[in-house]
């Protein structure tokens, strides 16, 4: 009988260093409140950037979905055929974007891990910045491209790693970068690492996962953000945070996208997402396409909040977005900051190794656009409240 005993030991050590993730119990939608073991608490949470997670027009164009398609896809879309509401999401995303074409996958993670092994092999580089996501991390170790790690948003050391890579007569070279690093909220400084990109002939990849529906005219992302419209090759996004529902796609040019429907294995070898994801995906690309309204008071709520906290004292890093980090460093601190706010009312989880380096633990606060004025202000008295308690302001 094999030892079980090891994995109860390893959950005992990662408790003793505060690195234990206690996953709260919903009883309510997302949204501003939620209800977790009967209790009312503000929500610092969650990336439902909009509110769209639980919004009256994404529940209706789910439910007619249901009715109209069933609840499933039938099988890969290679083998069962896909239905045009699928083709419908992909081309109004692309139209949203700005760009050629979209494919969806299953979700963002997904999509990153579909795309790189994808394009690149053992003739090709890949250089990716260090504080990339999980999901890119993990989709460059399925490639057998070279791999070159270059320091946070440092694109000196980038440029150092493409002659390197040249060097070793890279064939392809494809730079990776989140666009906004999210557990941090700041920014790829995409402008120099597009210009680095066509002096040097590479690729470039950026995952808009935190920029979507946050940066741009309309939420449109970060390539809208910085007026690059046409200048990067690949747009990861996300349907899971401001889209609020579920789902990833991979936006670019025509010949890209056909060819990863010929050869991206999550496309080939997974199920599509249901009807009703796909239709409320579709409802919510449509929102932002009519109204900025949502964005521009996600951007008035984390302004406020983000002022408020630093003239309180708190140390919130170097974040241009809403992602607000209320940095603690050490992970037993951060711990108990969490649960003091969690008595007080507010949840707000804390977040460290392996989500972020060692000893750089914090609580990484999500403001909202469906937040009102009193909401933070609530927030910002149980921050002063518990900060002040812990010795941190
Ligand atoms: N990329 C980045 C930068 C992310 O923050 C996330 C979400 N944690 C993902 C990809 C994965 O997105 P999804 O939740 O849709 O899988």
């Amino acid at each position: 009988m094999f030892d079980y005993s090891i994995f109860a030991q390893e959950l005992e050590n990662l408790k003793e260093q505060g690195l234990y993730t206690y996953i709260r119990t919903l009883e309510s939608p997302q949204g501003a409140w939620l209800v977790i073991n009967g209790k009312k608490v503000l929500n610092l949470c969650s990336n439902n950037y909009l509110g769209f997670a639980n919004e009256e027009r994404l529940k209706n164009a789910a439910i007619k979905a249901i009715e109209k398609w069933g609840v499933g896809p039938g099988a890969v879309r290679t083998i069962a055929g896909t239905f045009s509401l699928h083709e419908e999401l992909e081309k109004t995303l692309a139209e949203f974007k700005k760009v050629e074409a979209t494919i969806f996958l299953q979700s963002g993670f997904v999509a990153n891990q579909a795309v790189i092994p994808a394009i690149t092999n053992e003739k090709d580089a890949i250089l990716s910045d260090e504080l990339n996501h999980a999901s890119i991390i993990d989709g460059v170790r399925l490639s057998k491209a070279m791999r070159f790690v270059w320091k946070h948003r440092d694109v000196k050391d980038l440029e150092k790693k493409l002659k390197e890579a040249n060097e070793q007569g890279a064939r392809r070279k494809l730079i990776i970068t989140d666009g906004v690093f999210s557990m941090d909220g700041d920014l790829a400084p995409l402008p120099e690492i597009v210009e680095l990109a066509e002096k040097y002939d590479a690729m470039v990849m950026v995952d808009d996962a935190h920029g979507e529906g946050v940066l741009g005219s309309h939420g449109r992302g970060i390539v809208d953000h910085f007026g690059l419209h046409g200048r990067v090759d690949i747009e990861i996004g996300t349907l899971s945070k401001a889209f609020g529902v579920l789902g990833g796609y991979i936006a670019g040019k025509k010949e890209l996208i056909e060819y990863l429907k010929q050869k991206a294995r999550p496309f080939l070898f997974s199920s599509p997402l249901s009807p009703a994801d796909t239709a409320a995906a579709l409802e919510a690309t449509k929102i932002l396409q009519e109204s900025d309204e949502r964005v521009n008071r996600l951007w008035e709520n984390a302004k406020y909040f983000k002022n408020e906290m630093r003239k309180l004292g708190f140390d919130t890093g170097e974040s241009e977005t809403p992602i607000t980090p209320v940095m603690l460093y050490d992970a037993k601190l951060s711990t108990q900051f969490s649960k003091e706010l969690f008595n007080e009312g507010i949840f707000a989880q804390s977040i460290g190794y392996p989500t972020v380096p060692k000893g750089k633990a914090r609580i990484r606060v999500m403001i909202s656009a469906t937040h009102s004025k009193e909401d933070l202000d609530f927030a910002l008295e149980k921050f002063e409240k518990v900060g002040k308690k812990l010795n941190v302001i």
